[in-house]
């Protein structure tokens, strides 16, 4: 039976589409200490390596494809090398994220069944809206909320407090994956879909709850500058590190010896790869909170 495009609904899906853009991953592969993605440096839990199903056709693919090389160069390859953190963005930037969690949308909304008849009502005119807006119906984007956070600025943080994040060492278990997924509270009457790209944390906030804050972190649909401080409260940063603690629990308790000693000693001899940049800083802060 052949699926037709999400996007378009009009032509025959390819049977491969990328949820997480490919220089996302090729990105971790090269700072993976073992040139692997899935390593404990890379264990990029929830959407796998290539993960990848029928979901849009070629002529849509195709669409995306500006709005992802300006994000790819002037956003995430810059953060990834050297932590840079500001910069000039045009609509591009809006229309990536919305591809991106328009993608997570479709494919999680039929995994909502806890949550409240309302929620699921809410993700589906989401989704819909969002549909649009990716087609070219600019006027759509002002009423999609965007939000960028760096893991050089609050999120770093954040991950500082918490005995069971420190130990799973959020550094590497951040900036060296990547996941996306729909979360919601049925209590708090919030829904969002987030991602992490390595470092890069890219919320849609569908359904806000009361007491959120997000100052210096929402990103325009027709363009803007982004630059730090960024001060976040809000409930997604509780999920969002839950998550991450559980996963690299989880991982950490299923590598062997012999994957272990593997990581060793490809530690030695790539030592200059970006990950154990980011090990030496999960380090310090275990450091800095025994003394
Ligand atoms: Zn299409």
């Amino acid at each position: 039976m052949e699926t037709l495009c999400k996007l378009c609904r009009s032509n025959e899906a390819t049977p491969k589409s990328h949820i997480i853009p490919a220089f996302v991953t090729r990105s971790i592969k090269r700072a993976s200490p073992t040139g692997y993605l899935r390593s404990p440096y890379s264990p990029n839990v929830r959407v796998q390596d290539g993960y990848s199903m029928p979901l849009m056709c070629g002529i849509c693919e195709q669409r995306f494809c500006r709005a992802e090389r300006s994000f790819a160069n002037t956003v995430f390859h810059p953060f990834c090398q050297d932590d840079h953190d500001t910069f000039d963005y045009g609509p591009w930037l809006h229309y990536f994220m919305t591809s991106l969690s328009w993608r997570t949308l479709v494919l999680d909304i039929p995994t909502m069944g806890e949550a409240t008849v309302e929620l699921q009502d809410i993700a589906r005119n989401a989704c819909e809206r969002d549909r649009k807006y990716l087609l070219g119906d600019e006027a759509a984007g002002d009423d999609i909320e965007q939000h960028l956070v760096l893991f050089g600025g609050p999120l770093a943080e954040v991950l500082k407090t918490g005995e069971d994040l420190i130990r799973t060492g959020p550094h590497v278990s951040l900036r060296c994956t990547a996941s996306g997924y729909v979360t919601w509270s049925n209590s708090l009457g919030s829904l969002a879909v987030v991602h992490n790209l390595a470092g890069v944390f890219c919320a849609r906030l569908i359904a806000r709850s009361p007491h959120e804050e997000w100052e210096n972190s929402e990103i325009r649909s027709s363009g803007g500058k982004f630059a730090p401080p960024q001060r976040i409260k809000s409930w997604l940063v509780d999920v969002v590190t839950q998550d991450l603690a559980d996963d690299m629990r989880r991982l950490r308790d299923s590598i062997s010896d012999d994957q272990r000693s593997a990581i060793n000693a490809s530690a030695a001899s790539r030592p200059t790869a970006a990950a154990h940049r980011f090990h030496r800083a999960d380090e310090q802060i275990k450091n800095e909170r025994r003394n």
